[in-house]
């Protein structure tokens, strides 16, 4: 029995989110049998979201939606006019996650999502701490939830570990303010597997699964057997996403803030199928002797 939602992230399927993009990543989300997918609002300006939530619902699916931020639109620059552009993006995600019927807005929202070649400043997070502040407190008269995903350091410069994203989160200090691990970032970043979800609780609010490569999950180096009991002892019933890039299937923007360059599989709804299998099989595993 899988208490868990699955997901899989809309680039496993298509690089964008034009009408038709939606419609075959809808389509290849059901057929491998996940309850989620996740929509990254890169591309919110090809996004007809009264027809994607249409088709969800007729799908029978959850949508999360996850973007990061510009580094001309960045809520933790030093430079108000970044900032108001970061916020201002950050408010029409918000509105888009809604229009589409999703609870959840998570990512990179907190920052530019890229290598920033320095360190965050203490003006910088002030301003972060102060945007998502408002916009959780717009998210909660919606009814609707923010995740922190914690990214690794050449991805952002404001939160790196579970630690860090906690302290963040008590700053902003609004109760639908959750926190998103990512076993690719933990990978990089975290002393190892356990003590992240021993310290997040019951604040997880949201799962990525990827390999140390993003490619096929099992075919790299992550020890999933430790991050599966971890996430089963703190009694996690949230939502867990598949995340994997291959350059098979671009996006103009995500796939190079990705740092995404080579191959790592060619064909999304197979890599789509083993994962959910993958999963399934992981969670099963971790109830075997409750
Ligand atoms: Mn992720």
């Amino acid at each position: 029995m899988t208490l868990n939602k699955l997901g899989v992230h809309a680039l496993v399927f298509s690089g964008g989110t034009t009408p038709s993009e939606v419609d075959y990543a809808i389509a290849q989300t059901k057929a491998a049998g996940y309850d989620i997918l996740e929509l990254s609002l890169h591309d919110a300006q090809n996004l007809d979201a009264p027809a994607a939530r249409a088709a969800l619902e007729e799908a029978g699916l959850d949508v999360v939606c996850s973007r990061g931020l510009a580094f001309d639109a960045d809520v933790s620059s030093e430079d108000l006019e970044v900032v108001a552009r970061g916020a201002a993006l950050l408010q029409s995600s918000l509105q888009v996650t809604h229009d589409l019927g999703g609870t959840i807005l998570t990512g990179a929202l907190y920052s530019a999502f890229g290598n920033f070649g320095r360190a965050l400043t203490p003006a910088g997070r002030s301003n972060a701490v102060s945007v998502l502040k408002d916009l959780a407190v717009e998210a909660q008269g919606k009814g609707m939830t923010l995740g922190l995903e914690i990214c690794n350091r050449y991805e952002t410069n404001v939160i790196n570990t579970a630690a860090q994203a906690l302290a963040l989160a008590d700053d902003i200090g609004e109760d639908n303010v959750m926190i998103h691990l990512d076993s690719y970032h933990m990978n990089i970043e975290e002393d190892d597997f356990v003590r992240p979800f021993q310290l997040v609780g019951d604040r997880l609010g949201y799962v990525h699964i990827g390999e140390n490569h993003r490619g096929y999950l099992g075919s790299g180096h992550i020890d999933f057997t430790s991050f599966f009991h971890a996430m089963a002892d703190i009694d996690y019933t949230g939502g867990i996403t598949f995340e994997s890039f291959s350059s098979t299937v671009v996006s103009p923007t995500l796939s190079n803030d990705l740092s995404i360059w080579r191959n790592l599989w060619n064909d999304g709804p197979a890599l789509a199928r083993h994962a959910h299998s993958f999963i399934t099989n992981a969670l099963e595993g971790t109830r075997v002797y409750s």
